[in-house]
């Protein structure tokens, strides 16, 4: 069977050379293993995403000189997919629907911080844990909540999910951040109960990532280690919804001078600048170290 890659941006802003980096790297490993490379626009948040992007992306990987097979995925046209996934998880009784805002969220942490004299727990991007307020609703006052028509968010009932399917890891074929490769034991709960989906959009990056992987047959996951425990979360969901296991290979992250990780606001290291500077297709390559 052939190794089938993918590249999978989201069009909230100009590609920059990290991008390059992985796109070219997906690209190459493709071609040298007698792969397929798909592209897929990861556009689901409409209030960042715009169609001018999407199509800096098209254009700046062409310049690349990267080819993809057609037609592109477009998340945002399959918003039905990931309804019938979310329907499914919802059967494993592991799914409930939390109320509070963001600015809810921020203060119940504080408060609890305060009380308890330490901090919170943080998930590996930063952002304090769901304190769970929700998971003790009743089912008539969920109920009630619902009709009222109040915004929520449909949450994995994290600790639920570990206690059925605690055992998953991957083989890491790249490196995490602090070095681990080969097999890697999953932690899905460092992330806490995630968001799977909003009340106006039936999915979020985690559930749409690991379907899109599945429906488009993808055999090998390479993308940065900014996403290495992410991979938990998505074991897990596989396993819950019954889905094969792609390779994993998270590649080190291209950093700016001060040894950022690149933003895609910073301009300076966008392929749109750097072209428009007189920088070819090579020297991005030479400048990144993928020859
Ligand atoms: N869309 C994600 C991003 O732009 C990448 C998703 C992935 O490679 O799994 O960061």
């Amino acid at each position: 069977m052939s190794p089938v890659f993918r590249f999978a941006p989201s069009p909230n802003g100009y590609l920059h050379l990290g991008h390059a980096y992985s796109a070219l790297l997906n690209f190459d490993l493709a071609r040298a293993g007698g792969g397929r490379f798909l592209l897929r626009i990861e556009d689901i948040d409409t209030s960042r995403c715009r169609p001018a992007f999407e199509q800096a992306i098209y254009q700046d990987l062409a310049w690349l000189g990267i080819t993809w097979e057609q037609p592109v995925r477009r998340q945002s046209e399959h918003l039905a997919e990931y309804g019938a996934a979310l329907e499914r998880l919802a059967a494993t009784g592991l799914v409930y629907p939390s109320f509070e805002s963001r600015a809810e969220i921020a203060r119940l942490v504080t408060q609890r911080e305060t009380e308890t004299g330490r901090p919170w727990p943080r998930d590996p991007d930063g952002a304090p844990l769901y304190p769970g307020c929700a998971k003790v609703l009743s089912q008539a006052e969920r109920a009630q909540l619902l009709a009222g028509g109040v915004p929520y968010a449909l949450r994995l009932d994290m600790a639920a999910a570990v206690a059925r399917f605690g055992d998953l890891g991957w083989t890491e074929l790249g490196q995490g951040p602090d070095g681990k490769s080969g097999a890697v034991g999953a932690r899905p709960e460092a992330w806490g109960d995630v968001i799977l989906a909003r009340k106006e959009t039936p999915t979020s990056y985690h559930l749409s990532v690991v379907l899109d992987d599945a429906l488009q047959g993808i055999t090998e996951v390479v993308r940065g280690q900014d996403l290495f425990h992410a991979t938990s979360v998505h074991r897990l969901l596989q396993t819950l919804l019954g889905l094969p296991e792609p390779a994993y290979r998270h590649h080190r992250l291209i950093r700016d001078t001060e040894g950022h990780k690149l933003a895609k606001s910073g301009q300076a290291v966008g392929l749109r600048a750097l072209r428009a500077a007189g920088a070819t297709p090579a020297k991005i390559r030479r400048t990144i170290g993928v020859i």
